[in-house]
Parts: C-alpha cells; structure tokens; sequence
C-alpha cells in the first residue's frame, strides 16, 4: 500500500523536501501547501496537487492554524505530512499532531519507506546514537530540518492548484516578521568555509569569512570553535547545529568528529585543511592538504585577489 504525502511549506517552500517527498511517494501524486507565487517552483520540484495560501498570508496563531490543517487533512486523505522545522512550523506541528492524534517525530535527518509506513531517522540519547522511529498512527508526521535533502528539479506533470482561504488569525496579530538578512543562510550556500578550534581566534574567523565571502559563499563553524567564542552559534553545523549541503565544504582546522560529520555529510565536494596528517576529517575530505591553515587560506586569498 502506498503512502499519500503532503508537504506543508506555507512560510516558504523547502525544494529538498519536496524533493524527498515525491522520490519516497513513487507513482502516487505529492500534495503541497505553499504560498501562490511558490506555486509554479513546487510544481518543478514533483508537487502534482498543490493548494495555495494567499501570497503574504501570515499564519500568527498556530492553534488555529493546526485546526485548520486538521479539518483539510482528512478530506485531502494525507497519510504523511512532512514539513521543514522552521520557527513557525516547529510551533504548528504538535498542535497538528495533537488535533489529529497522530504520532510525530521532530528534526529527522533521513526518510525511508518500508511499505506505506515511513522510516524516520534521528539522533536521540543526547545524539550518541541514530534511531529509526516507525510512527504507528494511520497519519504519520515528521519534521525536518532544513538544508537535509538536495533539491532535485523534475519535468512538471499538469498540477492541479487549489487555492486555500484559511480563517483569518483572531487572537494572534502577526505585526513584523524578521527574515534572516545577513548574506547567504548557510543551509542555502553553495559554498561553504568553515572554521573549527585549530584556527584558534575570532581574528582567524574573520579571515575565513573574507574568503566564503569572495567565493560567494557562508561562514560556519564547528561546535568547539562557537564554544570558543569565535563565531555565533547560527555558525555552527552538526548535529546540534545546522544541517548543509552545499556543492563545496571547506574544513579549516576542523577535526572531523562524528557530530561534526552529521551536519555537513551532504556535501558534494569535501576540502580538508588540517596540520594534523592523522586528522579524522582527512579519511571523509575528497582533497586534504595537510598544513597550518593561515599559511594556507592566505595564499588562497592572494591567488583569488
Ligand atoms: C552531544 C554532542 C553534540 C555535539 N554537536 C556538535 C555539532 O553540532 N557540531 C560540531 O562541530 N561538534 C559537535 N560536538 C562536538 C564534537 O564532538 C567535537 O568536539 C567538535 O566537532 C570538535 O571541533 P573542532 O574540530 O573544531 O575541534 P578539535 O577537535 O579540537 O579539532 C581542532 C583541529 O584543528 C587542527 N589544528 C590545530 N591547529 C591548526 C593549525 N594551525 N592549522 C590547521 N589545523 C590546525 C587540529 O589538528 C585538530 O584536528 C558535539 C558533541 C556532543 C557530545
């Protein structure tokens, strides 16, 4: 039997996902709910039947927006709801869930199939190992984070769109909201450098930064470098971190440890710079060169320059 999936991106489509979504759902046509001007790129990446929320809709009370979904998801006959866990959506989620008595599993960083049951992975047990999840309720949930999943675009199959008039907000007026405005979101970034603790200061990262930035790229970290003080936490990929997958990843003085790894195991091309010949990150890095990273990233700039 095969599972009926629904994306729910209404405060911004996540292609990867979406992308997830249609390899796991085969021949059965994906559902997904975006705003009208996202419409015509869900259809690019797999969605066939897309309803649509008016474009600048805000969501602010997310009890009543979960009962919303609540009353469509059943008439759209949904048996796997998948959304990105993103501010808003980590907040409607379990209200979704309780309204539907359903089973939901929050931040999975793998989704598989064994019949129409979905295979949700995460780390539990403060990360020390991975857990496959089974949800047993006939709708199953799960969130994701964002940047798990490359997007894979695909030839559109004459959707069907749907427009969506949800209930106006009573309680909740939403007056601003604050995107993310300070370059490329890492989980977005084609490139990436990143930093750990043996490039030793905030100085260091400052440099690093200066590079991603001249090859259009973001600036991350590794956990023991944030904890350092040399870069912000919104830095930091891993498992208690963000998740990427950028084209390029390039490891500065980063070890290479497995909550490290988790984060960024989605990169295409992995470039290592470590002193440490036996570094771990080496045995994972399609190019390592083994040297002090400011001798290194300084020849790099002045090449690029
Ligand atoms: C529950 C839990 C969750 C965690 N979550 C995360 C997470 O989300 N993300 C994460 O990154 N970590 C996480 N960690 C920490 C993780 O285990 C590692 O401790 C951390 O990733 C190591 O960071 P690092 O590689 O920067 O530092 P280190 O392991 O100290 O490595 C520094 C590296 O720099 C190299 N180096 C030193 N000097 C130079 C130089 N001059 N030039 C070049 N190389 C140099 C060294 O050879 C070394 O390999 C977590 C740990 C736990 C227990």
């Amino acid at each position: 039997m095969s599972a009926d999936f629904l994306v729910l991106c209404p405060f911004g489509l996540d292609v990867g996902l979406l992308t997830k979504a249609t390899e796991l759902a085969g021949e059965t046509p994906v559902r997904v709910l975006v705003q009208t001007w996202e419409a015509e790129q869900a259809a690019t990446f797999g969605a066939k039947l897309i309803h649509t929320l008016p474009d600048g809709c805000s969501v602010a009370d997310e009890a009543q927006f979960a009962a919303w979904l609540a009353e469509k998801i059943p008439q759209w006959g949904s048996t796997v709801v998948l959304a990105p866990a993103t501010v808003q959506l980590r907040g409607v989620m379990p209200l979704l869930a309780a309204c539907l008595q359903a089973g939901l599993t929050a931040d999975c960083t793998a989704l598989t199939m064994d019949g129409d049951r979905l295979i949700q992975t995460r780390p539990a047990f403060g990360n020390s190992l991975m857990a496959d999840i089974r949800t047993v309720s006939p709708v199953q949930l799960a969130t994701v984070r964002p940047g798990t999943f490359r997007p894979l675009p695909r030839p559109v199959q004459d959707p069907v769109i749907t427009p969506e008039t949800p209930t106006p907000d009573r309680r909740v007026r939403q007056l601003e909201f604050l995107p993310f405005t300070q370059g490329t979101p890492l989980s977005q970034a084609s490139v990436i450098v990143a930093g750990g603790a043996g490039v030793g200061s905030r100085e260091g990262f400052e440099k690093l930064e200066t590079l991603a930035r001249k090859l259009g790229g973001a600036l991350a970290a590794s956990r023991n470098a944030v904890d350092a003080g040399f870069a912000p936490y919104r830095c930091q990929v891993g498992i208690t971190g963000v998740t990427v997958c950028p084209d390029v990843y390039i490891a500065v003085g980063i070890s290479g440890a497995v909550q490290h790894l988790s984060g960024m195991s989605g990169a295409k091309t992995v470039i290592a710079v470590n002193s440490d010949p036996k570094a771990p990150i080496f045995d994972y890095a399609d190019y390592g060169i083994v040297g002090d990273w400011e001798a290194v990233i300084d020849q790099v700039l002045e090449e690029l320059s």
